[in-house]
């Protein structure tokens, strides 16, 4: 997802909310183009683009939704605005962090054309779960010492696919894990006791790829695993 700069989300901020559903409107339900949009609307006097498309992409759009939602009314989109956090949106966007793991699970998932603000109000969830996140685990990987925040993920215990919006954005059911860790855990090569015992797959040779085996958990300081999710991720990979 495209991030603006405080210029960007200053100007999008001073557009009445009516301005804001008129450009989403053109864009998402017709399909036109950004230059157009602002010869159409009044309110936008530059005819570059960047007025129409720093509105499109403060909400989390961009040329994948074009034309993307045939049924959408201006009324539908107005009520939405409305309900949008503009301070947590601006916080997202101004945020120093990647989101591209979660942007393409929330882009699977949410962007079938219904909902025009789910894709967002996904993201602005898990922007907030990773705040948290890395608050409870002190900015480091629960399983080993890499404290970097690009190669840090909120790690889904129960899937992603398989959780319900609330559990998406449960920290209960997520853990700090570097890349590495990540994807260890999203295999089933590790899984967790509800002491937070570590378990390793047989079926995966952990000293061939030379990864270490006298790991322990750190616990987060709030959110502990929940022994649901944990018990559900060890089913899955037949750990019991
Ligand atoms: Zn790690």
């Amino acid at each position: 997802m495209a991030k603006l700069d405080q210029r960007r989300i200053n100007f999008v901020k001073s557009l009445p909310i009516r301005v804001r559903a008129e450009v989403l409107y053109h864009f998402l339900k017709e399909g036109i183009s950004n230059r157009k949009i602002e010869q159409i609307i009044d309110a936008l006097n530059e005819e570059d683009g960047w007025q129409a498309w720093s509105v499109i992409h403060f909400f989390g759009f961009d040329g994948n939704s074009k034309a993307r939602y045939p049924k959408l009314t201006l009324k539908k989109i107005e009520e939405s605005l409305m309900n949008v956090n503009v301070e947590d949106l601006e916080e997202f966007h101004l945020a120093n962090h990647d989101d591209g793991e979660i942007s393409r699970k929330i882009t699977f998932t949410e962007n079938d054309g219904k909902d025009v603000l789910r894709t967002i109000k996904a993201r602005q969830g898990q922007y907030k779960l990773r705040k948290a996140l890395l608050q409870n685990y002190r900015s480091k990987c629960a399983l080993c010492s890499i404290n970097d925040p690009k190669l840090l993920i909120t790690s889904h215990i129960k899937t992603w696919s398989k959780s319900s919006t609330e559990e998406r954005v449960n920290p209960s059911n997520s853990i700090l894990l570097c890349k590495l860790h990540d994807g260890l855990f999203e295999y089933g090569y590790i899984s967790l006791t509800d002491d937070y015992i570590i378990l390793y797959s047989p079926n995966f040779n952990f000293e061939g790829q030379g990864i270490a085996t006298n790991i322990t958990f750190s616990k987060p300081l709030s959110d502990y695993p929940s022994p649901l999710f944990l018990k559900e991720h060890r089913l899955k990979h037949g750990y019991e």
